[in-house]
């Protein structure tokens, strides 16, 4: 079983599926017959990850066959740029770290908070570690 980039002679669309399936359209009704493109697999969800439209992935298809050298440098960016999204993405999802063991088991506490007195000090957070008991200012 291998998996390929299929394009539906009737309507255009462009996707990817197993070569072991009937290769039909089935989508809206269209029962179009689908057409193994020059589109390698791996190269298909990469584009996917740039842009889903159509029109882009046909537009990478014909270049992959008129320019392969083009396409190649094409791909080479995209795939850079899609890695950096995915970098930017595991940090903003980032939650805080221990800077001492690295631990992301962290509470957020008040700083100068007295269950006697209600609130002494600056009110500002301080993050502490469940770990190795490290606290520090965020
Ligand atoms: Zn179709
Ligand atoms: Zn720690």
């Amino acid at each position: 079983m291998s998996r390929i980039v299929v394009k539906c002679d009737k309507c255009g669309e462009i996707g990817a599926c197993d070569s072991s399936s009937d290769l039909i359209h089935r989508v809206n009704n269209c029962n179009g017959n689908f057409i193994e493109t020059s589109l390698p697999y791996d190269d298909f969800w990469i584009l996917c990850d740039i842009s889903g439209d159509n029109a882009f992935l046909q537009a990478m298809v014909d270049l992959k066959e008129k320019d392969p050298i083009e396409y190649q440098l094409k791909m080479s960016q995209f795939k850079t740029q899609v890695q950096q999204q995915k970098n930017n993405k595991a940090q903003s999802s980032n939650t805080v770290k221990c800077p001492k063991c690295g631990s992301t088991n962290i509470t957020a506490g008040q700083r100068g908070y007295s269950l006697l007195t209600g609130f002494i000090g600056s009110g500002s957070t301080v993050n502490r570690c469940s770990k190795c008991g490290h606290k520090w200012k965020p």
